[in-house]
């Protein structure tokens, strides 16, 4: 297959961490007979330098040309770089918010996984740590209360806040299959989280998603309200496989969520529009404070171009090969300075990035 590819490494560890994935997706493509073809781009502070803007017209339009963007990260420390004195809609951030608008990505996917190698970072009693965990958090990203109308005005004397959640049914409907179709290349459960004792926006989640559970008849569908799902993450996270929900609550579980898992630098994430069409980036942002040392965790970067095979590509047996990848070098006690436990031996990003490439 020939994959086309739009590389955006970004600031700060984002160059030294997408160089590892494109080393391990060349292993990939060497093994399998696959050719990625990379365009670099620019975008964030780099972008800001070079053309006085976070994200050019001219850089979006070449990357709604390509199959999927692949993203280090983007910004600086934000006390000191001078990107920060700009206005905020000149900051590196800007430019993230515009290509997420600019190519109609509305469904984030982040997994939470639990490696055994790693429990012993997992904040959580050691009885549900040693179960492990598996999912995969679904947040509609382009809709509800961040993008609803809100004002805040004097009423009767009083200063009053308004802030709007509406969702519709086809924005309702377009997530519910991305969530399916995802969950039945996963454990085949979905589990629609709302708040649908009493907000009308749930109740139209739950009816809509309802409905689409029935093209689904392998999967196992269960609804739950958010409050309680905010405790079983903590008390149970292996129930869970696929949970679907709005943008406002998927935000709060999606952090909940990564942080039981225990390390930043592990969490791979993707966005993704009504085709096949993915952003791919890691969960963290670009570490202004290790930046530059070749001491990053390349992982979570190796993990979303291992999405986005899976995603955009389809070529699920090849980002098994990258899982399984990666799971080999913990196992065999590759750690990166995050990862490590005090006094253990450490790699850097470059090697971290070589050894799992070795292991495709
Ligand atoms: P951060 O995620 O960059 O860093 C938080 C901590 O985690 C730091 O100690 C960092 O060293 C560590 N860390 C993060 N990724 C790591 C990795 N791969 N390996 C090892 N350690 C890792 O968050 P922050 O410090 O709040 O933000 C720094 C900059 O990143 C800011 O400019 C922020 O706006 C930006 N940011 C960008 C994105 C993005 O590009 N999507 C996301 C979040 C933050």
């Amino acid at each position: 297959m020939n994959c086309n590819i739009a590389v955006i490494k970004g600031d700060g560890i984002g160059p030294e961490v997408v160089t590892e994935a494109m080393k391990v997706l060349d292993a990939v493509g060497k093994k399998y007979g696959h050719t990625f073809n990379y365009e670099q781009l620019l975008m964030g502070g780099c972008s800001i330098d070079k053309y006085g803007e976070p994200l050019t017209d001219e850089t979006v339009a070449i990357a709604k040309t390509k199959d999927a963007v692949l993203l280090g990260s983007i910004g600086g420390n934000t006390q000191t770089s001078p990107w920060y004195k700009l206005p905020p809609n000149k900051r590196p951030e800007a430019g993230l918010l515009k290509i997420r608008k600019e190519l109609g990505l509305f469904a984030n996917l982040r997994p939470a996984y639990l490696y055994p190698e790693l429990k012993e970072a997992c904040p959580l009693k050691e009885s549900v740590a040693e179960r492990g965990f598996d999912m995969m958090i679904m947040r509609e990203l382009t809709g509800g209360l961040y993008f609803g109308d809100r004002y805040t005005k004097e009423v009767d004397g009083v200063m009053t806040a308004v802030d709007t959640l509406t969702y519709n049914e086809n924005e309702i409907r377009r997530i519910a299959v991305k969530g399916f179709d995802i969950a039945m290349k996963r454990r085949k459960k979905v589990t629609l989280v709302d708040k649908a004792n009493v907000l009308d926006s749930s109740r139209l989640w739950r009816k809509v998603t309802e409905e689409v559970a029935k093209d689904y008849p392998e999967v196992t569908y269960e609804t739950m309200l958010v409050d309680n799902a905010a405790m079983q993450l903590v008390k149970d996270p292996a129930q869970f496989d696929v949970m679907l929900t709005e943008n406002m609550f998927g935000d709060i579980l999606s952090d909940e969520a990564s942080m039981i898992t225990g390390s930043i630098g592990m969490l791979s994430s993707a966005s993704l529009n009504e085709t096949k069409f993915g952003l791919y980036e890691p969960s963290g942002g670009s570490a202004p404070d290790i930046a530059g040392q070749n001491i990053a965790n390349p992982i979570a970067t190796i993990l979303s171009a291992a999405m986005m095979l899976k995603f955009t590509f389809d070529l699920d047996k090849e980002a098994d090969a990258i899982e399984n990848a990666v799971k080999k070098v913990l196992e065999e006690g590759y750690r990166t300075i995050d990862i490590a436990k005090p006094g253990e031996p450490q790699v850097k990003c470059d090697e971290m990035g070589t050894l799992i490439a070795e292991r495709v």
